[in-house]
C-alpha cells in the first residue's frame, strides 16, 4: 500500500480540491490510502471558536458562521447540485453544536479536542465526495475508528499495539481509503495528536500497514535547505537520511512533523516529500541513503523564543539541584527547551512558551533565582554550518548566545 498525506495548503479551495483529484488519478488509486487534513487555515479557525465558546455567545456565532460559510462556498464551487454532500456536511456541523450545546465540561483540552476535529471530519468528507462525483471510486474511513490513543488531550499518545489492530481491520486493501489526519480517539471520545500532526497519521498508517512508501504532497518543490518564507535563495534537498530528517524536525523544521520519521525508519519505509504543483518534480526522499545531498548548509528559524539566564541568589554554582529544580518547573508549566547552555554560575535556557504560561513560570522561579529573560528573541540552528552561514545569520541582529558543535550551530539573535 502506498500512503499520500495531503495538507490543509493543497485543500485551501475548490481548485486545490480539484488537483488533488487530478495527482491521485495521474498517481494510481489501487491500494492507496490518503490522509488529508482540514482545509486551509480551518484549524486556526476551529481553535478560534474553542476560544470563543469559552468566552462569549456573540463571538461563538462568528466563528461558527465563518466556519460554515467556508465550507459551503467550496461545495458551491465543487458540486452542480449534489444534495447528498449538503446532507453530510449539514449532519457534521449538527454534530459539532450538538456537542457545544449538551457538553459540561470546562476542561479546555478536552473540549477543543471535540470540536478541532471537525475540520478534518469535513475536509475528508468533501474531498471524498468530490471524487465519487467524478467517477473515483473511494471508500471514506473515519480515523477514529483506527488510531486509538491515551486520553491526553491535544497531545495524544497512540496505543500502537491496538491501532495496528483496528488499522488491519478497518482499512479495505485493494482500493482508495481516504481518511483524516491528526486525529485519534481514546474510548468513545476523540483526542488529537497535536498541531500539524497529519504527517505523523500518515507515518501511523504505513508502519500498521508496512505500507510500500508515504508521500507528503507540498506546496514547495519537497524539503529544503531553508525556510522559503524567510530565506530567499533555497535549495531542494533530493535525498536526506531518517537521521538527518530527525535532527532538522528536532531543531524546529517545519516541513515534516518531528514524531512521523521514526515509525517509518523502524519499518525502512521511504517518505517522499513532493510538490502538488509540478508532478513531473522528484521532491525529496527520505530514506537510509546518504546523509544529505545536495550537502549544503540547512537553516531552521524558530521565532518568537524566550531566553532565560538564572542564576542562584546565593551566588552558589549552578549544579544538579538547582539545575533539577529549573526542569522540573520547565516541565510543569509546559516550556519547550530548544536551546541548553550552562556555566559555572549561570543556566541559558531558549523556550517556546507555547501555552502562555511563561509568566506563571517566572514569578514561581524568581523565588528561588534571579533571572534575566529576553522575550521574543529568535533561534537560528544551522545544520552542516561553514563560516558563510554563520555570517550570515550574525548579520541579522546581536547573538546573545551561540553554540557550535560538530555539525551544528545555533545562534540566539535579538
Ligand atoms: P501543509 O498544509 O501541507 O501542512 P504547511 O503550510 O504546514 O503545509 O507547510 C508547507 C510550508 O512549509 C511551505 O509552504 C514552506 O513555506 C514551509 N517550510 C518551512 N520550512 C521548510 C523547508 N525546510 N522546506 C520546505 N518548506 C518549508
Ligand atoms: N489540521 C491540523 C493542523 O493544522 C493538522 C495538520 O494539518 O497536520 O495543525
Ligand atoms: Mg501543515
Amino acid at each position: 500500500m502506498r500512503i499520500f498525506k495531503f495538507g490543509g495548503a493543497s485543500v485551501k479551495d475548490a481548485a486545490g480540491v480539484r488537483n488533488v483529484a487530478s495527482v491521485l488519478q495521474r498517481e494510481g488509486t489501487e491500494n492507496v490510502l490518503v490522509v488529508i487534513s482540514a482545509m486551509g487555515k480551518m484549524t486556526n479557525a476551529f481553535e478560534a471558536l474553542v476560544a470563543a465558546y469559552f468566552k462569549d455567545e456573540q463571538s461563538l456565532k462568528e466563528s461558527l458562521k465563518f466556519i460554515e460559510d467556508f465550507h459551503k462556498n467550496i461545495i458551491a464551487d465543487l458540486f452542480k447540485s449534489d444534495a447528498n454532500i449538503h446532507t453530510k456536511v449539514n449532519h457534521l456541523l449538527g454534530e459539532l453544536t450538538g456537542f457545544m450545546a449538551q457538553n459540561k465540561s470546562d476542561n479546555y483540552n478536552y473540549v477543543y479536542d471535540q470540536i478541532v476535529g471537525f475540520g478534518e471530519l469535513l475536509s475528508t468528507t468533501i474531498v471524498s465526495a468530490y471524487l465519487a462525483e467524478t467517477g473515483v471510486e473511494n471508500n471514506w474511513l473515519d480515523v477514529r475508528n483506527c488510531i486509538k490513543t491515551d486520553s491526553s488531550y491535544r497531545d495524544a499518545q497512540i496505543n500502537w499495539e491496538e491501532t495496528a489492530i483496528q488499522i488491519n481491520t478497518n482499512v479495505v486493501k485493494n482500493t482508495l481509503n481516504i481518511t483524516q489526519g491528526f486525529l485519534g480517539s481514546s474510548g468513545t471520545e476523540t483526542t488529537t495528536l497535536g498541531r500539524e500532526g497529519s504527517d505523523y497519521t500518515a507515518g501511523i498508517f504505513a508502519y500498521c500497514l508496512n505500507a510500500e512508501s508515504v508521500t507528503i504532497w507540498k506546496d514547495v518543490d519537497g524539503v529544503l535547505n531553508a525556510d522559503p518564507r524567510v530565506f530567499s535563495d533555497t535549495q531542494l534537498l533530493h535525498e536526506i537520511s531518517y537521521t538527518e530528517a530527525i535532527e532538522m524536525a528536532f531543531y524546529g523544521a517545519s516541513v515534516i512533523h518531528p514524531k512521523t520519521i521514526q515509525p517509518l525508519e523502524q519499518k525502512n519505509i521511504p517518505l517522499f516529500v513532493r510538490s502538488f504543483d509540478n508532478l513531473s518534480n522528484k521532491g525529496t526522499c527520505v530514506g537510509k541513503g546518504s546523509k544529505i545531498n545536495p550537502e549544503v548548509p540547512c537553516f531552521i528559524v524558530k521565532k518568537n523564543q524566550i531566553l532565560i539566564s538564572v542564576s542562584a541568589k546565593d551566588f552558589s554554582f549552578m549544579v544538579e539541584s538547582n539545575i533539577s529544580d529549573i526542569f522540573e518547573k520547565l516541565d510543569k508549566y509546559k516550556l519547550k527547551v530548544n536551546l541548553i547552555q550552562n556555566s559555572a554560575i549561570s543556566f541559558s535556557v531558549c523556550v517556546d512558551d507555547k501555552y502562555d504560561l511563561f509568566d506563571t513560570f517566572y514569578d514561581e522561579l524568581k523565588v528561588n533565582f534571579k533571572i534575566k529573560s529576553y522575550k521574543e528573541v529568535t533561534l537560528y540552528t544551522i545544520r552542516h554550518f561553514d563560516q558563510q552561514a554563520v555570517n550570515k545569520i550574525r548579520e541579522k541582529g546581536t547573538a546573545i548566545i551561540s553554540q557550535i558543535n560538530t555539525e551544528t550551530a545555533q545562534l540566539v539573535i535579538q
